[in-house]
């Protein structure tokens, strides 16, 4: 990846959010000073909806700054973490799409984003913690197709031919002393992490798994890892095992 391509892949996220509550904030303003003009012609109503729609750009301005603030800062309070964590699937990601679809903005790129800025605040939340229950989740497409190994039931099964990835997470796994799963879907993967009741899971797969696994598990630690896809989406993946091994030494 470029340089350039790096910055805007960690940036466009908090950009595109940003300059969202900006243009709702800017539009407000706009508006409130037209009713100003005919003061008399405002009802009762409309004062209470714009006193309301004043509440809720400050909620999110507010919610928001948080947010920004979870990228170097732990916040110790697990109410205001789980709600901070709600927000960003389910509210600033939706926003910040609205504006890279009227931008026609390449949506890989903000969700590649979104990720960056999600594992921010996973290993900032995670810092000084020593977790002992890691979980790395692999995408059953890192395989490679011909394989007659079942890595599904357990990665361990794996014979070490050095077809694919998997044999060198497994060596990473057994030097980390940390558990690994390969999941053919979203219903297994929450289905694993239900099970094994992970501290932290280092979860690889491509965007747009990633981004669903995120919503699916809002409440769970989860460092997103994407896989390359050197053959095309979903057919012998391949992913930096660099990348896993740092994460898990964060975590460890
Ligand atoms: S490295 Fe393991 S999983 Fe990959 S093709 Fe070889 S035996 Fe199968």
């Amino acid at each position: 990846m470029k340089n350039q391509d790096t910055h805007l892949s960690v940036i466009k996220f908090p950009a595109f959010v940003s300059l969202t509550l900006l243009i709702i904030g800017g539009a407000y303003a706009v508006l409130v000073y037209f009713l100003l003009q005919m003061p008399d012609t405002v009802s009762y109503t409309v004062r209470g909806l714009l006193i309301a729609l004043l509440v809720l750009i400050v909620f999110m301005v507010l919610s928001w700054v948080l947010a920004l603030m979870s990228t170097h800062i732990r916040i110790k309070c697990r109410y205001l973490n789980r709600f901070n964590k709600w927000m960003l699937s389910f509210v600033f990601y939706p926003l910040s799409k609205f504006l890279g679809f009227i931008t026609f903005s390449h949506p890989d790129s903000l969700t590649e984003s979104f990720l960056n800025f999600n594992n921010e605040v996973v290993m900032t939340d995670q810092s000084n913690i020593h977790n002992s229950n890691i979980l790395v989740l692999l995408p059953h497409c890192l395989q490679k197709e011909d394989c007659t190994v079942r890595v599904t039931s357990d990665i361990m099964n794996c014979e070490d031919c050095g077809g694919c990835d998997i044999t060198t997470i497994k060596k990473l796994i057994v030097k980390q002393n940390v558990k690994a799963a390969v999941a053919t879907g979203g219903s297994l993967a929450r289905k694993l992490i239900l099970d094994n009741k992970p501290d932290v899971i280092v979860a690889v797969a491509c965007h747009r798994d990633l981004l669903q696994g995120l919503r699916d598990t809002w409440n769970y630690p989860v460092y997103a890892v994407l896989n390359e896809r050197p053959n095309g989406p979903c057919k012998e993946t391949t992913v930096s095992v660099a990348s896993i091994e740092f994460a898990i030494q964060r975590f460890k």
